[in-house]
């Protein structure tokens, strides 16, 4: 009989959460930050080697959220198109929204050249591949050439192992690492500048009074000036405006078992991370170690267990890569991707309360860049203002932050995927 999958990431096998000894809760701190993924470790980091001091409060173990459970895969971040968003905002407000992606890609490539951080960060690119001929019309449009070529689906296989796809193009910007050891060490740098890592205090209630706010935890409470909601789409009722802005939806992925090289090779002969341009989105990649492959997606309308959107991810993985039908499924694990109204990552201030949140399941780059944006801000430096924060962060007339239109939307989206459309 098969080995049961874990459900604990397949990262967290050689960089399990880290243990920090119990510390005291300070009474009080210049800033506290609210979640210790990467949105919270880059807005620590700026505050603390600004010379301020900052506790770091988290719910669950460092890193309990996306940021050691994702795919490692970094994108230009802006899911939009630039038509859509002139016409929401303006031809200069659009064209410097999507220049923030390109910003926050090469922020996070920065970033870990210059902190000599090991995570295996590879400038592979992405094939993105058509799932209709209409798809590989789309993607014939925005080719240029040069950051994104187009490949015929007869070139197909000179990048990925199957022949389910209609081609798709080549996106030569898009990079991969590995977020297992990208979290680790940011939370290096971020304790190294001076920040307090409380694991397992979540923040219960946040009062706001005239310069101060009071942040209740199970454990006491601290007095700052200065707050950044770094939680994301596990942002809770402590954050009911935020809440109601952001639509958490579960991201499933699993890994297999190390296969023969030979097999990789054949699957993945560039090397590059892959995803799909279904609506209901496939992405997929080689392991940093080049052994095994991981597969991510959802599988279903509602939620439902690791394990049981991990079987259903296994037979979408078989369905594209029949090679594949023998190997065995070592991890199956999932988390919460927030998505807004509008498909755009947000962040600003709302009282006293910075946040950055909301990044549609492409956050590796862009969480963190607005956090490392919303940690300058705190320090009162123009350095962090951004594109992003302009346009309103919108939410709907009766959404409390409970997605009760989920499954009827990603249905919708699965029969226009079957259709081609
Ligand atoms: C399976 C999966 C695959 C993904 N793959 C990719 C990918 O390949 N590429 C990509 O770009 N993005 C990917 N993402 C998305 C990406 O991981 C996230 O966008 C990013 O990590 C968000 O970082 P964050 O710090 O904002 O939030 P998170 O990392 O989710 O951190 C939020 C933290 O806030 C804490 N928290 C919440 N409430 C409280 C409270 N009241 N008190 C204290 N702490 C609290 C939570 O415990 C959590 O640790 C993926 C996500 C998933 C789930």
């Amino acid at each position: 009989m098969p080995l049961e999958p874990k459900t604990t990431p397949y990262w967290w096998d050689h960089t399990p959460p880290a243990t920090i000894e119990p510390q005291p809760l300070p009474r009080q701190a210049d800033a506290v930050v609210i979640g210790s993924g990467y949105t919270g470790l880059h807005a620590a980091i700026q505050i603390a080697r600004g010379g301020r001091s900052v506790v770091i409060l988290e719910k669950g173990v460092p890193g309990e959220g996306c940021s050691t459970r994702n795919g490692g895969q970094i994108s230009t971040s802006i899911k939009p198109k630039l038509p859509t968003l002139t016409k929401r905002h303006g031809a200069e407000t659009a064209r410097a929204i999507l220049a923030e992606g390109v910003a926050s890609r090469a922020f996070v490539e920065d970033f870990v050249r210059t902190e000599g951080i090991a995570c295996d960060f590879r400038n592979c690119g992405r094939f993105h591949a058509a799932a209709s001929p209409r798809a590989y019309a789309e993607l014939a449009r925005i080719a240029d050439g040069e950051n994104i070529t187009l490949v015929p689906r007869e070139r197909q296989r000179e990048e990925l192992g199957t022949d389910a796809y209609h081609g798709g193009a080549v996106f030569h910007r898009h990079a991969a690492l590995d977020p297992g050891h990208y979290h680790a060490g940011l939370l290096t740098k971020a304790r190294e500048a001076g920040a307090v890592v409380l694991p397992e205090t979540p923040a219960t209630a946040i009062a706001e009074s005239s310069g101060a706010v009071t942040i209740t935890t199970p454990r006491g409470s601290i007095v700052t000036r200065d707050v950044v909601l770094a939680t994301n789409a596990y942002t809770g009722p402590v954050a009911p405006w935020h809440r109601r802005r952001v639509i958490p939806i579960g991201s499933y992925i699993i890994a297999t078992e190390p296969l023969d090289p030979a097999l990789v090779k054949r699957l993945f002969p560039t090397g590059r991370i892959a995803s799909d341009s279904r609506h209901v989105v496939y992405y997929y990649r080689v392991s940093p170690d080049g052994r095994s492959i991981l597969f991510g997606g959802r599988t279903s309308a509602g939620e439902m267990g690791a394990k049981a959107g991990g079987a259903r991810l296994r037979e979408a993985m078989c369905a594209l890569f029949p090679e594949l039908s023998a190997a065995r499924i070592t991890h199956a694990w999932m988390g919460f991707v927030a998505y807004t109204f509008d498909e755009l990552a947000h962040t600003g201030r709302e009282g006293r309360i910075h946040y950055a949140m909301g990044y549609c399941g492409s956050g590796v780059g862009m969480a963190s860049y607005l956090g490392m944006k919303a940690g300058l801000r705190v320090l009162g430096d123009p350095a962090g203002e951004t594109a992003l924060m302009r346009p309103e962060f919108p939410t709907r007339p009766l959404y409390r932050g409970d997605p009760w239109f989920l499954p009827a939307a990603v249905t919708t989206y699965r029969v226009l995927d079957k259709l081609g459309l």
